[in-house]
């Protein structure tokens, strides 16, 4: 039985940095730290205007600032491997805090009879793999780095979650909280519902279209019991 109201949603395709848990934070600091280290100037702000995009064109745009050329495939892993392990350590290896609000928002939806999926660029084993423990029984399905050829902005991440849950697109909502998350969510054709956790003003998220923009999680199920 599905009582949530927004009757029609049947699935809710979530985000996970800054939807799920409040890494971004850690992302800022590990990507300014290892983009410096390797002599390209990157801010925190940056790293929230890029969330969402491979970590490959992150810095291939930083360096392409500064030399007007594609950053060499060495450099490119390099600076990866050091910003993963600097956010591990950031981290302790941990998963990050929750965003406050997103457990209860999980929970309206399971029990209410509409499928919640993960929807994320990241390719970070150490976290996706302890999804299921930090939410057990919740997730339908999770679609990663790993599933996708082209990575958020380009739709297709939200279109293969779209596509797997076998729903109509107008029984399935997006939840985002990155401006290049929302782009990729409106060129899917999906309901797209940003919530701004990060640092940005509200209206980078309205810039990409988003259909509501909420302060917080507890706004946004307010949404979903409307
Ligand atoms: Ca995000």
């Amino acid at each position: 039985m599905n009582t949530c109201d927004n009757k029609k949603i049947k699935a809710v395709f979530f985000d996970q940095d800054g939807v799920l848990f409040n890494s971004m934070p850690y992302h800022a600091q590990s990507w300014e730290w290892s983009m410096n280290k390797h002599g390209l100037p990157f801010t925190a702000e940056q790293t929230y205007r890029n969330e969402g995009r491979t970590g490959a064109s992150v810095i291939n745009e930083a360096y392409h600032l500064i030399h007007g050329v594609e950053a060499p495939q060495e450099l490119i892993e390099a600076i990866y491997a050091d910003k993963s392990a600097r956010f591990n350590e950031l981290t302790g290896g941990q998963l990050p805090e929750l965003i406050p609000g997103i457990r209860e928002v999980l929970q309206y939806l399971h029990e209410n009879g509409v499928q919640c999926w993960v929807v994320t660029g990241s390719g970070q084993r150490s976290l996706l793999s302890k999804l299921h423990d930090t939410f057990p029984g919740i997730f339908s399905g999770i679609i990663t780095a790993f599933d996708v050829t082209h990575g958020k902005p380009d739709p297709e991440p939200y279109l293969k979650a779209w596509e797997r849950s076998g729903f109509a697109k107008e029984e399935c909502a997006v939840v985002e909280n990155a401006p290049l998350g929302v782009r990729a969510g409106k060129a899917a054709g999906l309901l797209t519902l940003a919530v701004n956790t990060g640092i940005l003003p509200d209206e980078a998220l309205w810039a990409e279209k988003a259909d509501r923009v909420f302060p917080n999680m507890t706004e946004l199920l307010h949404f979903f019991q409307q």
